[in-house]
């Protein structure tokens, strides 16, 4: 299925956002973007209890799907694979608003939020999904390394999520004060946040190779 063919982001009742309507995004290509920009997803899950958990994790997206993996030790995974519904979010921190009122004071973002159930992957989908993940993270670093044993992955639950009910929300710009506030002596704009990868650390035995080149090149 073509990604135009895919309902909009915020098109079903459950994702519609009703709260600063403004800041919506209906466009498919906002919802990857932000996606393949951020590092975690914060996943939801309620126990038999109804308590709700919400499990940070590693993820990279295929398509119209999100993709996670876990130890089939885990709660949150073994919840999932068996077919709990989850709200999935993933947030990139652009700035900060500051007001004159802590009120209209906050925060500039690009935000997602998925709902659904997960499916299982399994033999040459899950062995993919792995890789999908770690390229994600960083490309090039998966056909350096030694790949999962048998036991490993016998150890380790992949699952997929579809990004068929997602609604996306973005927040820009600067402080929208009250009228009345604007003269108050105070200095008041916004201050951007980025992501910035530091220096690569090699450990004892890791300072005896050159840093990779795609480690050297990675910029994102
Ligand atoms: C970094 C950051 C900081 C924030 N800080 C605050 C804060 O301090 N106080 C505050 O009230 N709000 C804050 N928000 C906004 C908050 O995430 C909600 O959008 C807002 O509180 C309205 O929630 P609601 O459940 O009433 O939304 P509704 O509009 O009723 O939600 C309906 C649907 O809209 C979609 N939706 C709602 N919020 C988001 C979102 N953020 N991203 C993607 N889809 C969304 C979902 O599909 C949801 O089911 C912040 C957002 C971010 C990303």
């Amino acid at each position: 299925m073509d990604r135009h063919d895919l309902p909009a982001p915020g098109s079903s009742e459950r994702t519609r956002v009703r709260r600063i309507p403004e800041k919506a995004v209906e466009d498919r290509a906002a919802l990857e973007a932000v996606l393949d920009a951020g590092l975690v997803a914060h996943v939801g899950i309620v126990d038999d209890e109804g308590q709700p958990y919400v499990v940070p994790v590693a993820y990279a997206r295929d398509g119209d799907r999100l993709l996670f993996h876990g130890s089939t030790g885990s709660r949150l995974f073994r919840r999932l694979a068996d077919g709990a519904r989850t709200c999935v979010t993933v947030t990139l921190l652009d700035g900060l608003v500051l007001a004159r009122s802590a009120f209209e004071s906050s925060m500039n973002y690009r935000a997602v939020m998925v709902l659904g159930t997960c499916a299982v992957l399994d033999g040459a989908e899950r062995d993919d999904a792995l890789r999908r993940i770690s390229d994600h993270l960083l490309p090039g670093r998966w056909d350096d390394i030694r790949p999962p044993s048998r036991k490993e992955i016998a150890a380790t639950l992949v699952l997929a999520l579809p990004l068929d009910e997602a609604s996306v929300k973005v927040s820009a710009g600067g402080p929208d004060d009250d009228p009345q506030d604007v003269d108050r002596p105070v200095w008041a704009g916004r201050v951007p946040i980025r992501e910035v990868f530091g220096e690569p650390q090699p450990d004892e035995a890791g300072a005896a190779h050159p840093v990779p080149t795609y480690l050297e090149q990675w910029t994102r």
